[in-house]
């Protein structure tokens, strides 16, 4: 038989991402994404050889998106080599410390914590059983975004709220992107040949979304996501922190009930709200370079937070051996990376500035120099941690 593959997928609510990776390979073979899904221009869109293919599935939902992806894989004359599927699940609460090979058990936690990410499980708990009536013989494995942050002291994860909160609801902080954060730690420990059994790093994973975390000899010790995606850092249309007390002060100010509060936090806040030009971060540094005010203060803003952050993460290690910038601003931004790191001179970071504007566009590496922390650029990949864990748990070797 030739390669054996696993699929992975990560199915939202009008979307599904999905990539065909042999395994032990960091690459997918075949990738792509179905969109719009159940409006009249749903489409799958295939990325194979460095070629794209549009599959148009008009007012097709999930069940039939995968359909056309279990085809297009038979087409190739690869489906008797998938061998099992991999779903990202971004919530697993308290419940699940790592990955899970996917059982009725499993199922059903999965489906309690949909309270703590009601527009992400029941997603992913679609693509589950989507996956199952197609591939019913296939293993298949969840992988956590919270799962590697459970190793969090309770004196990082819980709010200064009364008790009762946590004890009843799980009202406490859980953190996000673990999957990235657990490949970055690893990779960098791995680079800077780091002793496994004693060291501190401190990862940004800077996207749309956007978490720091601090990991001390392979573990999540603190990270500035917490209960929702909202906490902490600045992101694209996301506030991070804000004085809850100004909560209430808004809400009378502007007439807004609590939905209209969530509105506002979520989606026109951050870089978009700071500069009232966009959430992206290459329109904004464009715009900064061209002189654009309301650019200038939201890189400003994002930069000054993400600063004051990681140095903060750093009280929870014994030593700072590595800051490491990933995600889609983290890998490509050599300003915000340079405007970060010079508030981080306490530390002993030294930026070298040359490295740094070489780590763009996929390139990596470390972008400091002297005998101080060092400062670097991993590019992440969430999906080959996900297909490896499904390997792992379903017990298939290269
Ligand atoms: P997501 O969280 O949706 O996966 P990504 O990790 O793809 O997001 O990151 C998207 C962000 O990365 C956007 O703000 C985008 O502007 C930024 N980005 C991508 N390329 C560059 C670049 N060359 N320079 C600056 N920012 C970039």
């Amino acid at each position: 038989m030739s390669q054996s593959l696993i699929l992975v997928i990560n199915c939202g609510s009008s979307s599904l991402k999905f990539g065909l990776f042999p395994v032990g390979a960091e690459e997918p073979t075949l990738s792509g994404l179905a969109e719009c899904l159940g409006d009249a221009d749903s489409r799958v869109i295939f990325k194979a050889d460095g070629k794209k293919e549009t599959l148009a599935i008009a007012g097709g939902a999930h069940d039939q998106a995968l359909e056309a992806v279990i085809e297009h894989i038979r087409a190739r004359g690869e489906l008797d080599s998938v061998l099992a599927i991999g779903h990202r699940v971004v919530h697993g609460g308290e419940h699940f410390h790592a990955s899970a090979l996917i059982t009725p058990e499993v199922e059903a936690a999965i489906e309690a914590c949909a309270a703590l990410a009601p527009l992400h499980n029941p997603a992913h708990l679609l693509g589950i059983r989507v996956s199952r009536a197609c591939l019913p013989s296939l293993p298949q494995v969840a992988v956590f975004d919270t799962a590697f942050h459970q190793t969090m002291p309770r004196a990082a994860y819980l709010y200064a709220l009364p008790m009762k909160l946590y004890r009843d609801h799980g009202v406490r902080r859980y953190g996000a992107h673990g999957t990235s954060h657990r490949f970055v730690a690893a990779a960098a420990v791995a680079e800077l040949g780091l002793d496994a059994a004693n060291h501190g790093i401190v990862i940004a994973h800077l996207g749309n979304g956007a978490s720091a975390a601090a990991i001390k000899n392979g573990e999540s010790v603190d990270t500035t996501m917490g209960m929702t995606p909202l906490e902490g850092l600045v992101m694209g249309t996301r506030s991070g922190d804000v004085d809850p007390g100004s909560l209430v002060y808004i809400g009378d100010k502007l007439g807004l009930d609590l939905a209209g509060i969530d509105k506002l936090l979520n989606k026109e806040s951050g870089l978009l709200g700071l500069s009232e030009l966009s959430n992206d971060c290459r329109t904004l540094e464009e715009a900064a370079a061209e002189g654009h005010e309301g650019a200038m203060v939201a890189l400003d803003v994002f930069a000054h937070r993400l600063a004051r952050h990681i140095g903060g993460l750093a009280t929870s290690l014994d030593r700072l051996d590595a800051v490491v910038f990933t995600g889609g601003i983290g890998e490509n931004s050599n300003k915000l990376r340079a405007m970060t790191l010079a508030k981080l001179a306490t530390f002993g970071i030294e930026v070298d500035a040359d490295a740094n504007d070489r780590c763009i566009r996929g390139k990596a590496g470390v972008i400091s120099r002297g005998n101080g922390p060092k400062a670097m650029v991993i590019n992440t990949n969430e999906e080959f941690m996900i297909a490896c864990d499904t390997a792992l748990l379903a017990g298939i070797t290269a």
